[in-house]
């Protein structure tokens, strides 16, 4: 089978774990991935076999590092059928000229407008759609969390309103730049807060509003949610829908935080502790006069890769049945619930 050659532009915390999933898979390969710096995350690339692109100016200095880059980003690029730009919010806006006079498909990250590829992707929800596309927006961790929650529950119940109230970590396990480290912070003060309207980029149909909170934690985002439904339905039935998500994992058995769920990660021995599941306490679901409600944690460095890998298989015409993809991902790298 000749695989689909994907590479990744901008190897941070989503980046690596683009490649390492686009790798475990067997109809796609990694032709190459991006670092500006000969840095501590450039080595560890090094070592695992990827072929390193830099810009033209710093091909020296990974020379120097001991870590030869391949050629230049451009080259990279040239090199693909696919582009996964996992740069930092704001700097992949810049790329797409690069991405069309290659003529090749791009990904973004939910850091990056919806109106830059005019399609934003959630595997469970519009997987179809994406079929053949050329560009393509995977949503932030916290969308997809909420996206993966919302649509099953509008299928079989059908969602009236939701409200979401989001306690997001301050920052990732990596950066020492960010804070807070002792406050909590309205973030947005202003509301509602972006991510209920960009449920709507990718379920138009969600009537949802949202306010958001920073805290400081760098492990995971925990969501309240609470969705007014139309149709009469028990605790049970709302376990049952969550229960038979492939990508809905219920967190139980004494990991009452966040702190335990990711130690179970880690002692899964997941990859970098990665969480990939939204994670439901079951004991949290509750239903009073067709309002529902739970708690939820989003491993934010983690929970799109999945969903990255999805959209290759989309737009490269690799599967056309969303379903049969989520789950020859989730073998490929491992998520499974039990
Ligand atoms: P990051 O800062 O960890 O990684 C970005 C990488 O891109 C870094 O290695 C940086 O050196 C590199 N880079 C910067 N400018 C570049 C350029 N011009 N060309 C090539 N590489 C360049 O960022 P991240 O957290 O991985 O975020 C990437 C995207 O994913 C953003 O859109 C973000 O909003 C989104 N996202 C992040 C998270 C998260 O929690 N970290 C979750 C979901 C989505």
């Amino acid at each position: 089978m000749v695989k689909a050659k994907i590479a990744v532009n901008g190897y941070g915390t989503i980046g690596k774990r683009v490649a390492d999933a686009v790798r475990a898979q067997d109809d796609m390969e990694v032709v190459g991935i991006s670092k500006t710096k000969p840095n501590y995350e450039a080595a560890v690339a090094h070592q695992l076999g990827y072929d390193i692109y830099a810009p033209a100016a710093n091909l020296g200095a990974f020379e120097k590092a001991g870590m030869p880059a391949a050629g230049t980003i451009e080259e990279m690029v040239e090199k693909a059928d696919l582009v996964v730009d996992c740069t930092p919010g704001g700097i992949g806006e810049g790329n797409k000229p690069l991405y069309e006079k290659a003529g090749v498909k791009a990904i973004w990250q939910g850091g990056e407008d919806h109106s830059l590829a005019g399609f934003s992707f959630n595997a469970i929800c519009n997987y179809e759609q994406a079929v053949g596309r050329d560009l393509v927006r995977v949503v932030s961790c916290n969308t997809t969390a909420l996206c993966r929650a919302i649509y099953p529950i509008d299928k079989e119940l059908g969602v009236k309103k939701a409200r979401v109230v989001l306690a997001r970590r301050a920052t990732d396990p990596n950066d020492v730049k960010k804070g807070p480290i002792n406050a909590i912070v309205p973030d947005p003060i202003k509301l509602p807060s972006h991510h209920g309207p960009d449920v709507k980029s990718v379920l138009p149909q969600i009537n949802i509003t949202s306010a958001a909170l920073k805290v400081p934690t760098t492990l995971m985002h925990v969501h309240t949610v609470n969705m007014e439904v139309e149709k009469d339905c028990t605790v049970d039935d709302v376990k049952n829908i969550f229960g038979s998500q492939p990508r809905i994992r219920f967190v139980g058995l004494g990991m009452s935080s966040t702190a335990e769920i990711i130690e179970f990660a880690r002692d899964m021995k997941r990859p970098r502790n990665d969480m990939w599941e939204n994670c439901i306490w079951p004991e949290s679901i509750t239903v009073e006069d067709k309002e529902l409600y739970f708690f939820q944690a989003v491993h934010q460095e983690s929970i799109v890769v999945p969903e990255n890998v999805d959209a290759i298989r989309a737009m490269m015409e690799l599967e056309s049945d969303g379903a049969k993809s989520i789950e020859k991902t989730n073998k490929a790298i491992g998520l499974n619930k039990k």
